[in-house]
């Protein structure tokens, strides 16, 4: 048995003498975190990168979620996806909001406008959709159902780093999107994140309350949080971020290889690039039907499993199989018939800028029959 490990991911690590030299300066400066000049930096050069007006830096991406609840007051309920990591609803949970759970599209898995529409109730204040893989929501039919309700929408966008629409950020969309820069992300920072917001007061506000609300040295204009990003991580970010494009190429190049390999395999589907559209490869998941593949994902998922090959079933068990969300009315699993299918078919394959051709062809290999 080749017993080479091969995981979901792999993170995109610096040049490790080049880390030295910025962590020398940090050394030098004695400036550690609260907004040193590191982070000053990477706030500027990734607004230029990702093509968003204003940016504000978190130490993870959980924070920018919940912060951004806070600072948009949202109350009552908020429409969502079962179909994402458990985060998404935390925030809601966290912020003393009940989370609405409607359906996603059979084959983006993102929300349905339609079914955001249907669950409306006059308690509802906002939206929080996801760009699960990356794949860019329905934008549009969701700005036009929050114009005509009066309701906020905020993007959890932490797969969709670099994402764009006809060369225009979708980081851009609803009031706010975040951000994730965690180990496992396409871009990331260790542990980190971001929210992104339109205009410049905003981006104070938000600043506030990434830092217990302080406007000044003696002024807290609001119960804010403590989820600064430090000046370790900041310069760990610079430096992945002039690395990052060809991180996402190498993953395109496996996306192209894996597509290839797979597109007459009876029973798996994948997801195709969509035209206008810069993806970042930030997940290859396929979607096993056992029927006419003759296996089901679990004993596919195993069967790679025990040969060292490690996928995920992202997302599996759907958020709103929890424990914490499952009582709600809307987390019956008659709501979800297309998100349960999703999570009961899928594996995420190994998918990073590592991955070399025999990595790929091993992979493969327990796939294809
Ligand atoms: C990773 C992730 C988060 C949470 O980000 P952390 O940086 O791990 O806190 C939130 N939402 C989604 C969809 C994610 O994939």
């Amino acid at each position: 048995m080749d017993t080479k490990r091969i995981t979901v991911t792999s993170p995109l690590l610096p040049d490790l003498e080049e880390f030295q030299t910025l962590l020398q300066e940090i050394w030098n400066s004695k400036w550690i975190t609260n907004n040193g000049s590191f982070h000053k930096q990477l706030e500027k050069e990734l607004a230029a990168y990702l093509k968003v007006p204003y940016i504000s830096l978190f130490t993870n991406g959980t924070l920018p979620l919940i912060t951004a609840l806070q600072s948009l007051h949202i109350t009552g309920e908020v429409i969502t996806t079962p179909y994402s990591f458990v985060a998404t609803t935390h925030s809601l949970w966290w912020n003393g909001i009940k989370p609405v759970f409607v359906d996603v599209d059979p084959v983006t898995g993102n929300l349905l406008p339609e079914k955001i529409e249907a669950a409306i109730t006059p308690r509802t204040t906002a939206i929080m959709p996801v760009h699960v893989y990356g794949t860019p929501c329905d934008i549009k039919s969701i700005q036009d159902i929050a114009d005509k309700y009066g309701l906020k929408i905020i993007y959890d966008a932490a797969h969709a780093f670099g994402v764009e629409v006809n060369g225009e950020s979708i980081l851009t969309a609803g009031d706010m999107s975040t951000l994730s820069f965690h180990a496992t992300k396409v871009y990331n920072t260790i542990e980190g994140g971001a929210l992104v917001m339109h205009d410049e007061q905003t981006k104070k506000r938000i600043d506030y309350l990434k830092n217990f609300g302080f406007a000044g040295e003696t002024e807290v204009v609001a119960p804010g949080i403590n989820s600064k990003m430090d000046e370790m991580r900041a310069a760990y970010g610079l430096l992945n971020l002039r690395q990052v494009d060809a991180a996402i190429e190498a993953r395109h190049q496996v996306a192209i290889k894996y597509r290839e390999a797979l597109k007459d395999v009876a029973g798996i589907r994948f997801m195709e690039d969509t035209a206008g559209v810069k993806h970042n490869y930030s997940y290859f998941p396929i979607f096993v039907d056992e029927t006419t593949y003759g296996m089901t994902r679990d004993e596919l998922y195993f069967k790679m499993k025990s040969q060292n090959v490690l996928g995920r079933r992202y997302f599996y068990p759907l958020i709103s199989t929890f424990a914490t969300y499952r009582g709600l009315e809307s987390a019956r699993p008659e709501n979800l018939p297309n998100a349960h299918k999703l999570a009961d078919s899928v594996i995420c394959l190994p998918m990073h800028h590592e991955l070399g051709d025999e990595d790929v062809e091993r992979i493969l290999s327990f796939i294809i029959k």
